[in-house]
């Protein structure tokens, strides 16, 4: 397309269309998108982009991917959806039994919701009936969390939020309030540091008897800080909420899938929580969908309780469509050596952006799994440094401080050294 074509085109969209967390008065620019395929995405004036961010994680197996185009396909000639109230089909069945093959054995029944942040609205009142039901005590309705934790963009998922760079500033007491403990401080391969779980300890003697869950994502705090913290932490929060019979909710919709170089970053530590939130990279970032495992206990409990059901049921839960897609993705994903996978991008990762480390601006340098994190001192300027992505045809979005990349596990070798080439160089320029 021509300038004077795409011009009147994101003039309509300044003016009327919101972007994610942005200003009608004074919004970031937005690039026109064409096309996309693999780990290209391509602008509207021809402009070629690497793409580090598998638009927010989810886009794992590449754009336009032929396996998954045709999954969606086959799917819509038989029907893009139908209830699920009275209902069921084969795609939501396929889907739950790969998923359970997925996921740790005592995960045992599956909601399907139909984002992230729905995801984890409804663990929350998983958490809540069952904790009602199995105590018997109607007080047991709160929430106890880790700073720097990002759950989403709903009421209760925001409450959970890091009270500073999640959204509680703008809505203050309007949120339901949570405890919130210091986050995890030992990082993910140091030594571990015991005291780093005291203020978790003392919380959760201190609330014990008013807690329903504690809610946390495990190893990984995406969003929130992009942080990498010690397993070990998981392993004492199961021990203590065991003894306090406090259930223990893993959100996993950023890590899932193998993003950390595991299938679930709740591997890393060896622990399996009461209830966990899958989303994301579930439908290989073709369509929004989402689920929450639990175990038997958890659902039997919900189900000998007041209300004797789950009370949660939105119109697209278990969508065909994106239970097609995702099947497919799964499949993808059991087909290869994920390890390797991973790995490989991971040691190209370390090795192209070490040398930023020794830069005087440069807080830390971070890789895990499919993630490579640049955390500077101060923070980075978005509209500029994208401005300066898409002239080094690479697609990176930093926030606050953070400069990070997450491709989509089809990047060749070439395409990756190129992105984090421009990342090295972007970053050198702050
Ligand atoms: N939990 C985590 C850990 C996330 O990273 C996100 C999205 N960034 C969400 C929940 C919310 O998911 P969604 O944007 O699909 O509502």
């Amino acid at each position: 397309m021509t300038e004077q074509e795409i011009k009147p085109l994101c003039d309509f969209d300044r003016e009327h269309l919101w972007h994610p967390y942005t200003s009608t008065i004074d919004p970031l620019p937005v690039y026109l998108v064409k096309s996309a395929h693999g780990a290209e995405i391509e602008l509207a004036d021809g402009t070629v982009l690497i793409d580090g961010m598998s638009s927010w994680w989810c886009v794992i197996h590449g754009y336009n991917n032929p396996r998954l185009n045709s999954a969606a396909v086959a799917q819509m000639q038989d029907m893009s959806h139908v209830m699920f109230g009275g209902m069921t089909h084969l795609p939501a069945i396929e889907l739950g039994k790969l998923l359970l093959s997925m996921a740790p054995p005592q995960m045992h029944n599956i909601f399907y919701a139909d984002s992230g942040s729905v995801a984890v609205e409804v663990a929350m009142k998983m958490a809540v009936q069952a904790a009602i039901s199995r105590s018997g005590d109607h007080k047991r309705t709160d929430f106890l969390t880790i700073r720097r934790g990002y759950h989403g963009d709903t009421w209760n998922a925001m409450s959970v939020c890091d009270p500073v760079t999640g959204m509680h500033g703008a809505f203050g007491p309007a949120l339901p309030v949570r405890f919130f403990v210091s986050e995890p401080r030992t990082p993910f391969d140091a030594p571990w540091d015991p005291a780093d779980f005291d203020q978790m300890r003392q919380a959760i003697e201190e609330h014990a008897s008013t807690l329903a869950a504690v809610i946390l994502e495990p190893v990984v705090q995406g969003a929130g800080g992009m942080r990498f913290y010690h397993p070990q932490y998981l392993r004492e929060l199961r021990k203590l909420c065991d003894a306090y019979g406090i259930y223990l909710i893993f959100d996993e919709i950023a890590t899932g899938f193998w993003r950390t170089g595991r299938c679930f970053a709740l591997e890393h530590a060896g622990v399996v929580p009461d209830i966990m939130t899958v989303g994301k990279a579930l439908t290989g970032g073709y369509m929004t969908s989402a689920a929450v495992l639990t175990t038997a206990e958890v659902a039997d409990t919900i189900s000998r309780g007041e209300a004797g059901v789950m009370m949660h049921g939105p119109t697209f839960m278990a969508n065909p469509l994106a239970c097609a897609v995702a099947v497919e993705s799964l499949k993808l994903l059991t087909e290869q050596d994920m390890p390797r996978v991973i790995g490989h991008i991971n040691s190209i990762i370390a090795e192209e952006l070490a040398p930023v480390a020794s830069l005087a601006s440069v807080a830390d340098v971070r890789t895990l799994g499919a993630i490579g994190v640049v955390e500077m001192k101060d923070p980075v300027d978005v509209g500029a440094f994208q401005r300066r992505c898409v002239e080094e045809g690479v697609w990176i979005r930093p926030f606050g401080r953070n400069v990070y990349i997450m491709p989509p596990y089809v990047i060749n070798d070439a395409q990756l050294r190129k992105l984090c080439k421009a990342l090295v160089k972007l970053v050198s320029e702050l």
